[in-house]
């Protein structure tokens, strides 16, 4: 039997066999020439032969899935024997280049022509991209990159994933998620909270296990071991039994002696919305309103914006709905926005700061906001990211009110911002911590990588300590400036309960987690949660300050959470 620890970033406890995802493919290099001895004709009857096994392949997958998943691929094998694609490589084959090196290439080509044609072309020019992967992987002999296709379900195993790689990630096969690097706020972490998935991150050396092993995972614990016994098969079929309770929740979000806290969601655009409505949120706290344009390299129109925010609004008729402006850097990166070659993206110009580099686009922004704000009943209210200084927070609400938009807050995200919060919140109606990268800074580690996971972890008491001085700036400044938690922290529903201990007045989150958290909350009075944020508080360790707070929350344990 093997062990290997991790931080577990969400809850669950299942037994299975892993996949392991193949690592990225490497652009074979610049210049590349056909092999000595190969002929023209030769190469090109590889690649031709390489692309049709892709096509094959992929319209076998397409066969045997269904919705989303199943128009996905069949655009993508489509893709995998487009004349233009391969014609263009044949000709570098033709002019001395590898095969390898062409169709890289050409697919380059037509990805750059296909996104100059804009709309719905413009979104094929990643089925390109993904194809060429797929070709190459074939010449060099290597599985193709991706979530690996398999018959039955599986623990996916990855160095760490991207957004992209999730794209087609089917639950009910990939049941949980496991990664040698990534840290609690790496997106891995943000992707199986928001698919319900168990998921550990940082546990090095799972990134060896041969495919097949088979291994008990426990996304509470943090820890993956193979060979799993009687016991762990137990402690798994529990699980899947308390599943489905902590799948509902039907709020108002409130500790057990009736201290209402709204449990609102966190949201990338309608989609999940509508989802997050369904699963019973009260709101949103945290509208990203980045995610919406992700795969863009223009500013999006003003009326594009109006739809995409529409889309949320219809699904909270009545109820709070908070935007956060674009929010662009570092993990996230918008060719528009953000400079790509800054040596050091996540203390660079992004978020709020972005308004400096590219002026006019949040004033576009508020506009739309205020548009579609306009035709729907929601309760809109904006909020700046990476907010720093009680200047800039000045800075965003003239421009909001300049909108007409009334209720402007901030992200308190930036250690700064908490240390000053008095006078920053002096400037705005309502403050939301943004626990990811307030840890992030607080601790210097950046969040996304997996050796840094022990210190970049809410749990840190210095985190806590700046969570507890923004809620005292806010009382201090004496307008009764209500300050909520959008970052992964609210999710957790030990650290949930510290949170309204320090007194955070709303807690947003992946809607997939409302329900253990509203479970837990409803079991302690508020009294009970100050107590145990003062013992949290009071750690030295960010495990002591959980095993503090976990220790006197025994629903945590009877639930599997
Ligand atoms: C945060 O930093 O906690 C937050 C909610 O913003 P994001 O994760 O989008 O950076
Ligand atoms: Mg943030």
């Amino acid at each position: 039997m093997q062990n290997f620890p991790g931080v577990g970033v969400s809850p669950g406890r299942i037994v299975g066999p892993v996949r392991q995802m193949p690592r990225p493919l490497s652009e074979p290099p610049a210049g590349e020439k056909r092999a000595p001895g190969t002929t023209a004709d030769g190469a090109a009857a590889t690649l031709q032969a390489a692309a049709k096994a892709v096509q094959a392949e992929l319209r076998g997958r397409a066969a045997g899935a269904a919705g989303d998943a199943k128009a996905v691929l069949e655009a993508t094998a489509l893709m995998a024997a487009d004349p233009m694609l391969l014609k263009a490589a044949v000709k570098l084959i033709n002019a001395g280049t590898s095969a390898e090196r062409a169709v890289w290439e050409a697919a380059d080509g037509v990805a750059a022509m296909l996104a100059g044609l804009g709309g719905y072309m413009a979104e094929r020019a990643t089925d390109v991209l993904d194809v060429r992967a797929r070709i190459i992987a074939a010449l060099r002999g290597v599985p193709a990159p991706g979530i690996p296709a398999s018959d039955g379900p599986f623990i996916l195993v990855a160095e760490d994933l991207a957004p992209a790689d999730t794209a087609t990630l089917d639950p009910a096969v990939v049941v949980a998620l496991v990664t040698a690097g990534g840290g609690p706020q790496s997106h891995t972490a943000i992707i199986a909270r928001s698919l319900g998935l168990p998921a550990v991150v940082a546990a090095a050396g799972v990134d060896t296990l041969p495919d097949g092993t088979e291994v008990y995972v426990d996304g509470a614990a943090g820890t993956i071991s193979t060979g799993p016994g009687d016991r762990e098969r137990a402690a798994a079929a529990a699980w899947a039994a308390n599943a489905s309770t902590l799948a509902a929740f039907t709020g108002p979000g409130t500790t057990a002696d009736g201290h209402l806290v709204p449990l609102l969601a966190n949201v990338g655009g309608a989609r999940d919305a509508v989802k997050a409505a369904a699963a019973g949120a009260e709101g949103v706290g945290l509208l990203r309103t980045e995610f919406c344009f992700l795969e863009r390299d223009t500013e999006p129109s003003i009326v594009e914006q109006v739809e995409a925010y529409q889309g949320v609004f219809d699904a909270f008729p009545g109820k709070k709905v908070v935007v956060r402006t674009l929010d662009a850097g570092a993990d996230k990166p918008l060719p528009f926005l953000t400079d790509a070659s800054e040596p050091n993206p996540a203390l660079g110009v992004r978020g709020y700061r972005t308004d400096l580099s590219s002026p006019g686009v949040l004033e576009r922004q508020l506009a739309a906001i205020a548009r579609a704000a306009g035709q729907s009943t929601a309760d809109v209210r904006v909020m700046a990211p990476m907010i720093s200084t009680p200047a800039e927070a000045a800075g965003f609400a003239s421009l909001c009110a300049a909108a007409g938009l009334h209720t402007p807050g901030v992200m308190v995200e930036v250690p700064s911002a908490a240390l000053t919060a008095e006078s920053i919140l002096r400037e705005v109606e309502f403050a939301s911590l943004g626990t990811n990268d307030l840890t992030q800074y607080t601790m210097a580690a950046d969040r996304q990588l997996g050796p840094l996971a022990a210190l970049n972890n809410p749990w840190q008491p210095a985190v806590l300590q700046l969570v507890r001085l923004t809620v005292a700036g806010a009382a201090a400044e004496g307008n009764g400036t209500p300050v909520g938690v959008c970052g992964e922290a609210a999710a957790d529903p030990a650290l949930a309960v510290v949170l309204v201990g320090l007194g955070v007045s709303t807690l947003s989150m992946t809607a997939r987690s409302l329900a253990a958290v509203a479970a837990v909350l409803a079991t302690v009075t508020l009294k009970e949660a100050q107590e145990i944020a003062t013992l949290a508080l009071r750690a030295t360790s960010p495990g002591e300050a959980r095993d503090r707070a976990r220790g006197k929350l025994p629903i945590l344990d009877e639930l599997g959470l």
